[in-house]
Parts: structure tokens; sequence; C-alpha cells
């Protein structure tokens, strides 16, 4: 298949901006602790090393993505915080990272207070979506990592986006969650974003030592099917230690078990999305 009959396998520099149209994925699940971060550097990271134009969203206001990526404060001088709230122009906030084909839009703990701040505002479900359409054009695919709530943070990823894609920590309580993340991108899409999908379940932190690790994995793929990522991300010391090295694990360790899983997981996602253009049509 040559490159100008599928976008997506064009090498960076040979594609047409003018052309391209990110697909926009949320990483969301409003439980804390079940690997959004983990998942959104990593996979981003794994995204940008199989040569797509990547750029990841950190609405955060712990800002966890943009440490990880070893972003310090000076890199952070414009933020989502500005670009929801300030109505900053989403170009401007855009920071490159050491990871080549993949940039960075920060998030500082001001964002802590855009629900508030926006509360007044009709459109403020929307605003993401909106500073984001001038970049969709400059990249292959756009991760948003969101908080651990169903606010207004998340809420504007949901809207903005294509697909969303929800981290499951393998434990006793997965499946509850599951539901009410489901239950909401249902609403959001029912509500103000008919395109908006589940891209697929990535199982995290499994522990092939562990029973319930695997009991949660056959209950989640029995409730939701082939949604369910194949490739499964196993508990690894290797991925907790990366951050505080502000490096994706695959720079920090590149053999480790955690490097090639999320390196499986971002082929798996692209074979995935092999059926799905990701040039659009424009709206
Ligand atoms: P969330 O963004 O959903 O709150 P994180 O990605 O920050 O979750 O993960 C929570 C904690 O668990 C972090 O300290 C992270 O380093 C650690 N962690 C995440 N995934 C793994 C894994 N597969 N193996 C070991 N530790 C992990
Ligand atoms: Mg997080």
């Amino acid at each position: 298949m040559s490159a100008a009959a599928d976008p997506s396998e064009a090498p960076v520099s040979e594609a047409n901006g003018a052309e391209r149209q990110a697909r926009i994925v949320a990483i969301a699940n409003q439980k804390g602790g079940v690997g959004k971060t983990t998942t959104a550097v990593n996979l981003a990271t794994a995204l940008a090393d199989a040569k797509k134009r990547v750029l990841l969203i950190d609405i955060d206001p712990q800002g966890n993505a943009t440490t990880h990526l070893g972003l310090g404060p000076a890199q952070r001088r414009l933020s989502t915080y500005d670009l929801l709230v300030g109505g900053a122009a989403a170009a401007q906030a855009v920071q490159p990272t050491a990871i080549g084909g993949l940039d960075v839009l920060p998030a500082v703990v001001d964002l802590s207070a855009a629900e508030v701040e926006l509360a007044g505002d009709p459109a403020r479900m929307s605003r993401l979506a909106t500073a984001l359409a001038p970049l969709r054009s400059r990249y292959d695919l756009i991760l948003i990592d969101c908080p651990p709530s169903l606010g207004v943070l998340t809420l504007n990823a949901l809207a903005a986006a294509d697909g969303v894609l929800i981290p499951l920590q393998c434990e006793f309580f997965a499946l509850e969650g599951l539901s009410l993340i489901v239950r909401t991108v249902d609403r959001v899409r029912r509500a103000n974003n008919p395109r908006l999908q589940i891209e697929g379940i990535v199982l995290t932190m499994y522990d092939r030592r562990n029973n319930l690790s695997d009991q949660v994995a056959a209950d989640v793929r029995s409730f939701m099917g082939h949604r369910v990522f194949e490739t499964v991300i196993p508990r690894n010391v290797r991925i907790s230690e990366a951050p505080s090295f502000g490096q994706p694990v695959q720079r920090y360790d590149v053999q480790c078990p955690g490097a090639i899983a999320h390196g499986h997981l971002a082929l798996e996602y692209l074979k995935r999305l092999g059926g799905r253009p990701t040039k659009r049509r424009a709206a």
C-alpha cells in the first residue's frame, strides 16, 4: 500500500500536514492510581517511537504526566489552564519533549480552580475541543491524560475526543468502577459528542502470581469482550521508578517487561486503528 493511500503509514516528515487530522483519545477512569498517567506517557512514547506525531495533553492539575516527561517549571509557563480558562492559543502552550515526535501540553496546579472559574460559562464543556481544533492537522494522535474524577476537566476531554481508553487496575473493585465510566461515556455520546467511542480497556498492574489478577482479567473480558486489549501491562517496579527520573519507562529501561508491554500495546492499538483512517473528513 502506498503512503498516499494510507496517511497513517506515512513517515511524519512526508505526511501532508494540511490533510492530517489527529485522532483524539481521552485516557480516563474516575479512579485514581489505576495507571492513567502511566499509560498516557508510555503509550504516547511508544506511538512516537512507531513514527507517529503525538501530542500528550495533561489536564490533571497534579501535572504527573508533565513531570513524568521531565518538564521543569520553565516549560510550564503556558499550560492547559491558560487554554481552558484564559483562552490562550494551544499552539503556544505546546512544548517539545526529549522524545522525538512527542510534544506535550503541560498542566499546572492552577487547573484545579478551573471547575469553579468556568462555572458561569455555558460553553465550558467544549472549551478543550475548541482550543484543540487548530492542532489537529499537526498530529496523528492526541492523547489526553485525565484527572481522577468525572468533573469539568474529564468532561472537556470526552467532549473533544474521538475515543476513550480506559486503564483498569486488576483489583477487586475494578468492574464497579468500569460501569461508571462506561455510563459516563454513553451519556456524553448522547448529549454532545456522537462520535465518541470506547477505544479499548487496558488491564494494568497485572500480577501473574496473584490469582485475583487472573480472575479480574477474566471477568472484565467476559463483560467487555473484544474491547479489552490482548496486551496486559504487568506490575513492574521499573514502571514506577521511571517517573522520578522524568523519563518514560522505555527510556529508563528499554528491556524491562513494562517497556516491552507498552510497545506491544502501541502496536495492538495501531493495528486496531488500521481499519479506521487517521485522516478524517472535515466536519
Ligand atoms: P493514575 O494516573 O490513574 O492516578 P498512575 O499512572 O499515576 O495512575 O499510577 C499510580 C501509581 O502506580 C504510580 O506510582 C505508578 O508509577 C504506579 N504504576 C502504574 N502502573 C504500574 C505498573 N504496571 N507496575 C508498577 N507500578 C505501576
Ligand atoms: Mg494520573
